[in-house]
C-alpha cells in the first residue's frame, strides 16, 4: 500500500469564497457511476465553487493489478485536495480482496465518521421528528479486519482499542454536539462483556464528557441501546460509538428515520475527509436508472459544509427537502397514492435542479453557517490519566 504523507493541516476557507476548491472524486462499483453523475449536475447548477479530479478505486483498480484497490496517482491527488467525494465500493463477501473504504479511512487517518439519521416524514414514511446522529470511530476495533488463521479450523480476529482513538472520537462527538447545539451525548459499547476494549472506550468517554457540563451524558449497552433505537429514536440526540457497532448503528437508526438510501456520512481526520452514502454498491440494480442518488448528493452538501460553502450547500439542500415534499421520487421510496411521480436516477437529480432556490413548505428548512463546520481536532489527545493497574486474574 502507498504510505500517505500527510499534508499539512487544511484550513477549509482558507481558499474563500470566491475561488474553487479542488475536490477528488471517485464514482465507485455498482450505482456509483450513475448516482455521482446525477450528483454533479445538481452541484454545478447550484453553483458550487469546486474542480474536480476524478480518481478510479475500488473493483476497476483491483482487477487492474493494485492489490489495495487505490492506485498510486490516486493516492496523490487525494492528498493534494484533502477532500474525496466517493461512491460506495464492492468488497467481496466472505473472501477476495480487503474493503478500499477501510484502506482509505485507515491510510487518510478519517477517525471520526458523522451519519446524520432525519426523518423526512410524512413525505418518506419513518418516525416522525427523529434527528440523530451517529458518530462512529473509525479506524480501530474489530473492523480494521486484522484476522489470522491459528490452524485449519480455528480464525481469529484483532480487536484493537486505544486511549488516544476512544478519547478522539469522545472528544469529536462532544465538539458536535457543542458546535449543533445538541443537548445528549449517549455512548454505546459492550462493556459489561469486554471489560478491557468497550470498557476503554466507555471509561473515556466518560471522563471527556467531564469536560462539556451543559451536555447530558449518559452510557448503554449494544444489545438494549440498539433495541431502544430501533424503537424509540427519539430518546437519542448524538451517539457515539465504536466503529462495528457504529456501523450496524446508523443502518437501523437510518432504516427506522426512513431509508438507508437517503443517508449520507462524512469521513473526518486531521488532514482529510472524505464523503460517501452509507448504503452499498448495489449491484442488483446497477446501470438501471433507478437507484435514489440522495444519499451521496446530501454527502454533497456535507462536504460542501465542511469546506465552508454553506449557503451552495443550504440552496441543495432545501431543493432536496422540496423535492422529496412534492412526491418527485425514486423507486425505493415511491408509493402508490403518496408519491406524485416516480422518476429515474437521472430524472430525479434534473428535479432537484428545478428547485433550486425554492424552500421546504412542511419540512424544516436547512440553514448551514458559512463558516467551516468544526473541523477535525488538530491537537493530540490528553496525556493518560488512568492510573497503572496492576496485573490480576479475574473472573477464571
Ligand atoms: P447495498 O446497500 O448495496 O444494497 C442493499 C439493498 O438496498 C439492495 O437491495 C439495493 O438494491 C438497495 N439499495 C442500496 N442503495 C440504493 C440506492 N441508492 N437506491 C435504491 N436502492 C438501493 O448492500 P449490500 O447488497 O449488502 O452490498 C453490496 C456491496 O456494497 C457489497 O460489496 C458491500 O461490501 C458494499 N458496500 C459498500 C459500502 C461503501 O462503499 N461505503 C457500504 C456498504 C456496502
Amino acid at each position: 500500500m502507498t504510505t500517505f504523507q500527510p499534508l499539512p493541516s487544511r484550513s477549509p476557507s482558507a481558499s474563500g469564497p470566491s475561488t474553487r476548491t479542488p475536490i477528488a472524486v471517485a464514482p465507485g462499483d455498482g450505482i456509483g457511476p450513475e448516482i455521482l453523475r446525477a450528483t454533479r449536475p445538481v452541484l454545478a447548477a447550484a453553483g458550487a465553487p469546486l474542480t474536480y479530479h476524478e480518481i478510479t478505486v475500488g473493483e476497476a483498480a483491483y482487477l487492474s493489478g493494485v492489490t489495495s484497490g487505490v492506485p498510486a496517482e490516486a493516492w496523490d491527488v487525494v492528498r493534494r485536495t484533502g477532500v474525496l467525494l466517493k461512491g460506495p465500493i464492492t468488497t467481496p463477501k466472505g473472501s477476495g480482496w480487503k474493503s478500499v473504504n477501510v484502506t482509505i479511512r485507515k491510510t487518510l487517518g478519517l477517525y471520526a465518521n458523522v451519519r446524520p439519521c432525519v426523518s423526512y416524514a410524512p413525505f418518506v414514511p419513518g418516525v416522525d421528528g427523529m434527528d440523530v446522529v451517529v458518530v462512529r470511530e473509525n479506524e480501530e476495533d474489530l473492523y480494521a479486519g486484522i484476522e489470522h488463521r491459528q490452524s485449519q479450523e480455528v480464525v481469529q480476529c484483532l480487536k484493537l482499542v486505544s486511549r488516544a482513538g476512544c478519547e478522539r472520537i469522545a472528544r469529536h462527538a462532544f465538539d458536535y454536539a457543542r458546535a449543533h447545539g445538541r443537548r445528549k451525548v449517549t455512548s454505546i459499547a459492550k462493556d459489561n462483556i469486554m471489560k478491557l476494549t468497550d470498557g476503554l472506550f466507555q471509561r473515556t468517554c466518560a471522563q471527556v464528557a467531564r469536560d462539556y457540563p451543559e451536555i447530558e451524558y449518559e452510557h448503554q449497552i449494544v444489545d438494549i441501546g440498539t433495541a431502544r433505537i430501533a424503537v424509540r429514536p427519539k430518546a437519542y440526540d448524538v451517539i457515539v460509538t465504536m466503529n462495528l457497532y457504529g456501523d450496524i448503528l446508523s443502518d437501523v437508526a437510518a432504516e427506522v428515520a426512513g431509508s438507508i438510501r437517503l443517508a449520507p456520512s462524512a469521513n473526518i481526520g486531521r488532514h482529510a475527509a472524505m464523503f460517501e452514502a452509507i448504503h452499498g454498491s448495489a449491484p442488483d440494480i446497477a446501470g438501471k436508472d433507478v437507484a435514489n442518488p440522495s444519499g451521496l448528493l446530501l454527502s454533497a452538501v456535507q462536504m460542501l459544509v465542511h469546506l465552508g460553502h454553506g449557503e451552495v450547500a443550504t440552496r441543495i439542500q432545501n431543493a432536496w427537502l422540496r423535492t422529496i415534499e412534492d412526491g418527485v421520487h425514486t423507486a425505493d421510496i415511491h408509493r402508490e397514492g403518496h408519491s406524485a411521480r416516480r422518476v429515474g436516477t437521472q430524472a430525479f437529480a434534473e428535479a432537484v435542479v428545478e428547485r433550486l432556490g425554492a424552500a421546504p413548505q412542511k419540512l424544516p428548512a436547512a440553514r448551514f453557517a458559512s463558516a467551516p463546520a468544526p473541523a477535525a481536532r488538530t491537537e493530540e489527545p490528553t496525556a493518560p490519566t488512568f492510573a497503572p493497574q496492576q496485573k490480576k486474574l479475574k473472573g477464571v
